[in-house]
C-alpha cells in the first residue's frame, strides 16, 4: 500500500517534491533538533490522487489516525479531548511557495465540549472563547464555504452592543455569545450543525486544504509564476501552540538576512498576544526584533540561536515563522527566504564571503531576471519631489501612476493603457488579480512580511506597505486629500511616497553594466549599493568566467553595437539589414524592383552601393576584432513599396482628374503584381534574393569593400554573412557561388584576402530536417527561433499574441509564449535536430541563436544544453544573457535553473 503519511522526524529537507517545501522543511527543523511542534505531512502524492480520482485515497484516514495517535502520545494529550485537548492547524505546503494562496484553519478540535478544557488549562476563558470564535469562523469560510461576512457583522453588532472599540475589549461572555451565534450562522447557511467531532473536522480541513490547490485565484498565482498545476500540495497537521495567550505570548516573522535589501543580520516582525495569519495579514502594525529583545531576551536569544543554526545548516538565507507560547519559543515554519533582487545578489556574495557557499553556487543562486530588474531606472533624487508620507519599502522598484482603489479599478486602468497604483489598507489574496495589473501597490498595515509585501516581493511589484498616516477611506495623508485618478509615485527601496511624477534615472547597477565598475561605484548612493554594485560585478565576472555560450548582440547601427559591447557582447549575431532601409533609402529597393531593363536596375543598385557600404564600414568598426554577422535582406517585399489600398485610391484619383502620373501606375503595377495574402510566408528572405537579381549581390560587395576600406585603415573587421529563410541546400549554394564570385572580384581589384564565413538561418522546419544536407553549404547556422517558432506552430507571429493567446494561457495549452521562452518540447526539438544534423555533416558547424529566445532565462540554459556556441539578443538584455549563460554551466541538471 502506497505510504502518504510522514511524521515531522520521518523526513528531510531534499523531499519536497513528496512532502512540499513546508513539511520537508518542518521535518528537516525537527531532525537537527530545534522545537517544532509534534505533527505529520500528507504528501502531495494524495493531493494528485485527490486530483486525479475526486477524492482521498481509501487508506488514508487509516494512515492519519496513526499519526495523530503518535502526536497525541507524544504530548499526552487527545484531539478535542473534554480535558486537555490538543488542538492542531491543518495548512497547505505546496513544493513551491504560494503566500497565502491556498487554505489555512487553526484551532481544529475545539468544540463545545473542549472549549472549556481549554479555558481550564490556559487558566484563560477568554482565550479559550475567542480560539472558538475563530475556528468557526475559519472553518465556516474555508471549509464549510460559508460566505465571510454574516460573521464579521455579528462580530461588528456585538462590540457595539457592549461599547467595545476593538476585538481585544469584548470579554468572555461576550465572545461566548457570539460564538452561538456564529454556530447559529453555520446551522442556517449550511443546514448543518457545527462538526462537534474533533476527527470530523480534522477530515474535513484536510480535504479544503486539498481542494483549495484548485481554486481560481490558486490557478491564476500558477500560471504567472509558471508553476504547473499537477504539482499539487501536501497538507500539514500540527499541534498548535498560542500566541496569544498574554503579554509573554506572541508571534513573528523572521529572517536571518534582510530579505528587501539583503543587510546581513537578522531582521523580523513581532506581533505580542497575537495567533498564527495576524503578522501576516498585516492587521497590526508589528515590533521589531529588537523589541522583543527588550521584551523577552531569553526567547530572543533562542531566537537569535535557532536561525543562526538555520543558515549554516540551509547555508543561505532562511525565513521563519514563529511563536512564543508563555515565554517558550516554537518554529512553525522556515524555508529558504524570498528575496528581492538586490537582496539576492548582496546575500549571495556575503555568503561567499563567510565561506558558507562556493562562487559556483552563489552564481546559481541568483537569476537573469533579477538582474533585469536592478537594471530599471530609478528616481531622481535631486528631482525634489513633494514628499507625501513614508511607509517600508517592502518591494524595490520605481512606480508612478494613477491611484485605484480597487482590483476592478486596477485592471480597468491598466487595460485603459495608464499606469495604476493600488491603494489600499491591506491586501488579502483576494486581491492578486488587482496587484498583478498595477504598477505598484501602496497600503497603510502591514509589515515587511505583510501579504501585500511578500506577494509583491515575489513578482517583482514595487510596493510600500505600513504607510500609517495613509487614511485608505478617503485616500487622505495627514491634510492632503487624494483622489482616484490622482497620480503618485512609489519608491519600493526607501518607502517614500511622492505626489505627482517623478522623474527617473538610470540605476547604479545599469551605469555598472553599461560603463564600467567606476562608474555604477560613482552612482551609487551608500554603501548598501555599493556592495550591490561589487556583488554583481563579481557573479557577472564569475558567469563570464564559467560559461561556455558566447553572447552576441542583435544590432543593427554602430551605436547599437557600441552599446552591446560596452556591456560584453562578444560580437554581433544579427544584423538585419532590412532596418538600414527604412524612411527615405525605402525608395532605393522601391526603384530596384520597378526597373524597366537591365541598364535601369543596375542603375538602383549602384545607387544603393554606397549607402550600404557606410552602414557596415560604421558597423565592422564600432566591432572592431569581433565576429559581426550581417544577415542579408530578408522582409517580404511589400514592406519597401507603398501600401496597395493608398496607391489604387491615389492612382484612382488621378485618373478621374486626368492627371495620371505614370510612375504611380508602374509603382500600382508592382505592388499588385508582388502582393501576397500572407507575405510571411511569401517571397522573402532568400526567396526574395535569388528572384531579385543583383539584390544580394550588390550587399555582398559592400560588405566587402567596407572590409577592404578597414583594413586599409589599419582595423580589423570580421564579417560573416548569413542568408535568410533558406529551406533547401540548393537556395543555400545558389546564393554561396554568387557571394563568392562577389568576393573574389572584390579581392582581385583590392588586392585584398577576402575570405569570410558563409552561413545561413535555420528558421524553417525543413531546414532543421535537412541540416545536413545545407550544412554542405553553410560555414555556419543561426537559428531564427522566432520564425522557427511561427512555422513550427503555424502561429503567425505579429497576430496571435494579441488574438487567441490569452485564451490559450488561460485554458492551459500555453502556460507561456512560445515567443517569449523557447518551446522546448517542439520548436526546441528541431532546434536539437538541426545541430546534431548539421554536426554530422560537419562536425566543427558554429551553431548560435539569434531570434528572441537568445535573451531569454530559460530557453538560453536549453540552447546551453543542446550545444550551441552562442546566443545573440539585443543590447540590453547581454548582462542577463551571460548571467544566464553561466549559470547553465553551473546548474546543468539542476531543476532549480531558472
Ligand atoms: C528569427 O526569425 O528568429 C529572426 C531572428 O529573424 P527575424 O526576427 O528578423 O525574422
Ligand atoms: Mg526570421
Amino acid at each position: 500500500m502506497p505510504k502518504y503519511v510522514y511524521r515531522f522526524d520521518e523526513g528531510r529537507k531534499d523531499q519536497r517534491d513528496l512532502l512540499g517545501g513546508k513539511g520537508a522543511n518542518l521535518a528537516e527543523m525537527t531532525r537537527i533538533g530545534l522545537p517544532v511542534p509534534p505533527g505529520f505531512t500528507i504528501s502531495s502524492e494524495a493531493c494528485r490522487a485527490y486530483m486525479r480520482d475526486g477524492h482521498l485515497p481509501p487508506g488514508l484516514r487509516v494512515e492519519v489516525t496513526t499519526a495523530l495517535r503518535q502526536v497525541e502520545d507524544a504530548l499526552g494529550r487527545r484531539l478535542g479531548a473534554p480535558r486537555d485537548p490538543l488542538l492542531v492547524s491543518v495548512r497547505s505546503g505546496a513544493k513551491v511557495s504560494m503566500p497565502g494562496m491556498m487554505d489555512t484553519v487553526l484551532n481544529v478540535g475545539l468544540t463545545d465540549a473542549s472549549v472549556q478544557g481549554l479555558a481550564d488549562m490556559s487558566g484563560d476563558e477568554r482565550f479559550a472563547w475567542d480560539s472558538y470564535r475563530r475556528l468557526v469562523q475559519m472553518f465556516g469560510a474555508t471549509v464549510l464555504g460559508i460566505d465571510p461576512r454574516p460573521f464579521g457583522e455579528a462580530l461588528d453588532a456585538r462590540k457595539a452592543a457592549v461599547g467595545a472599540v476593538s476585538d481585544v475589549d469584548l470579554t468572555a461572555d461576550d465572545l461566548r455569545g457570539l460564538v452561538d451565534e456564529y454556530l447559529q450562522i453555520v446551522r442556517t447557511t449550511c443546514g448543518r450543525e457545527f462538526p462537534q467531532d474533533p476527527r470530523e473536522q480534522l477530515d474535513l480541513a484536510i480535504d479544503a486544504v486539498f481542494g483549495s490547490w484548485d481554486t481560481e485565484r490558486a490557478r491564476l498565482y500558477r500560471r504567472r509564476e509558471r508553476i504547473p498545476d499537477r504539482l499539487g500540495t501536501a497538507v500539514n497537521v500540527m499541534a498548535m501552540v498560542f500566541g496569544n495567550l498574554g503579554a509573554d505570548s506572541g508571534t513573528g516573522v523572521a529572517f536571518t538576512r534582510d530579505p528587501s535589501s539583503g543587510h546581513a543580520g537578522a531582521y523580523g516582525d513581532y506581533l505580542p498576544n497575537a495567533q498564527g495569519e495576524d503578522v501576516v495579514a498585516g492587521i497590526r502594525n508589528t515590533l521589531t526584533l529588537d523589541d522583543l529583545h527588550a521584551r523577552d531576551p531569553a526567547s530572543y536569544d533562542e531566537l537569535l540561536a535557532a536561525m543562526r543554526r538555520l543558515e549554516t545548516h540551509y547555508r543561505d538565507l532562511c525565513d521563519i515563522e514563529f511563536t512564543i507560547e508563555r515565554g517558550r519559543l516554537w518554529l512553525l515554519q522556515t524555508r529558504v527566504g524570498k528575496r528581492t533582487a538586490g537582496a539576492a545578489f548582496r546575500v549571495a556574495v556575503q555568503l561567499v564571503d563567510e565561506h558558507l557557499i562556493t562562487l559556483d553556487e552563489a552564481l546559481a543562486r541568483v537569476t537573469g531576471e533579477q538582474l533585469g530588474r536592478l537594471l530599471f531606472p530609478q528616481f531622481d533624487r535631486t528631482a525634489g519631489a513633494p514628499l507625501l508620507t513614508r511607509g517600508l519599502g517592502a518591494s524595490p522598484g520605481a512606480a508612478v501612476g494613477e491611484i485605484v482603489l480597487d482590483n476592478a479599478q486596477a485592471i480597468e486602468r491598466t487595460q485603459a493603457g495608464a499606469q495604476a497604483i493600488l491603494v489600499r489598507r491591506e491586501t488579502n489574496a483576494d486581491d492578486l488579480v488587482g496587484m498583478i495589473s498595477a504598477a505598484g501597490i501602496l497600503t497603510a498595515r502591514g509589515g515587511k512580511t505583510s501579504h501585500a509585501a511578500v506577494v509583491a516581493r515575489g513578482m517583482g511589484r514595487c510596493a510600500v506597505v505600513g504607510a500609517e498616516a495613509l487614511d485608505v477611506d478617503e485616500v487622505r495623508v495627514d491634510d492632503a486629500v487624494l483622489r482616484p485618478g490622482d497620480v503618485i509615485a512609489l519608491d519600493g527601496t526607501t518607502g517614500e511616497v511622492f505626489r505627482g511624477e517623478v522623474p527617473v534615472v538610470d540605476s547604479p547597477v545599469l551605469r555598472y553594466v553599461a560603463e564600467g565598475l567606476d562608474a555604477g561605484l560613482r552612482s551609487a548612493a551608500d554603501d548598501g549599493v555599493r556592495e550591490l554594485v561589487h556583488a554583481v560585478h563579481r557573479l557577472l565576472t564569475h558567469a563570464d568566467s564559467v560559461r561556455r555560450l558566447r553572447v552576441r548582440a542583435n544590432a543593427d547601427t554602430a551605436d547599437d553595437a557600441r552599446r552591446a559591447r560596452a556591456r560584453g557582447a562578444e560580437g554581433i549575431g544579427l544584423c538585419r539589414t532590412e532596418h538600414q532601409f527604412l524612411g527615405e533609402r525605402r525608395r532605393h529597393v522601391e526603384q530596384v524592383v520597378l526597373a524597366g531593363g537591365e541598364d535601369e536596375r543596375q542603375a538602383a543598385l549602384a545607387a544603393l552601393l554606397p549607402l550600404q557600404r557606410a552602414d557596415f564600414t560604421d558597423l565592422l568598426e564600432a566591432m572592431d576584432g569581433l565576429p559581426t554577422t550581417i544577415r542579408l535582406l530578408d522582409p517580404p517585399l511589400h514592406e519597401f513599396l507603398p501600401n496597395l489600398t493608398e496607391l489604387s485610391v491615389r492612382v484612382a484619383l488621378a485618373e478621374q482628374r486626368g492627371q495620371v502620373d505614370e510612375h504611380d501606375v508602374r509603382l500600382l503595377a508592382a505592388v499588385r503584381r508582388t502582393h501576397e495574402q500572407n507575405p510571411m510566408l511569401g517571397l522573402r528572405g532568400v526567396r526574395l534574393g535569388l528572384t531579385v537579381p543583383g539584390l544580394f549581390a550588390v550587399q555582398v560587395r559592400a560588405i566587402a569593400e567596407a572590409t577592404v576600406e578597414l583594413r586599409r585603415a589599419g582595423r580589423d573587421p570580421r564579417p560573416e554573412i548569413m542568408v535568410p529563410l533558406v529551406g533547401s541546400a540548393r537556395e543555400m549554394q545558389l546564393v554561396r557561388v554568387e557571394t563568392e564570385r562577389v568576393l573574389a572580384e572584390v579581392a582581385a581589384g583590392s588586392g585584398e584576402r577576402l575570405r569570410m564565413p558563409i552561413g545561413c538561418m535555420i528558421e524553417l522546419p525543413r531546414a532543421a530536417l535537412t541540416a545536413q544536407r545545407i550544412a554542405t553549404q553553410a560555414d555556419f547556422f543561426s537559428f531564427g527561433t522566432n520564425d522557427l517558432t511561427q512555422t513550427t506552430w503555424g502561429f503567425s507571429r505579429d497576430d496571435v499574441e494579441g488574438s487567441f493567446f490569452p485564451a490559450y494561457l488561460d485554458n492551459g495549452v500555453l502556460t507561456v509564449s512560445p515567443f517569449e521562452t523557447l518551446d522546448a518540447d517542439g520548436v526546441g526539438a528541431l532546434v536539437r535536430a538541426g545541430v546534431e544534423s548539421g554536426r554530422s555533416a560537419r562536425p566543427d558547424l558554429h551553431c548560435g541563436v539569434c531570434g528572441e529566445h537568445g535573451g531569454d532565462p530559460e530557453s538560453i540554459h536549453f540552447f546551453h544544453q543542446v550545444g550551441l556556441d552562442d546566443v545573440s539578443c539585443s543590447p540590453f538584455r547581454i548582462p542577463v544573457a551571460r548571467l544566464e549563460a553561466g549559470r547553465a554551466a553551473v546548474t546543468v541538471g539542476d531543476d532549480a535553473t531558472v
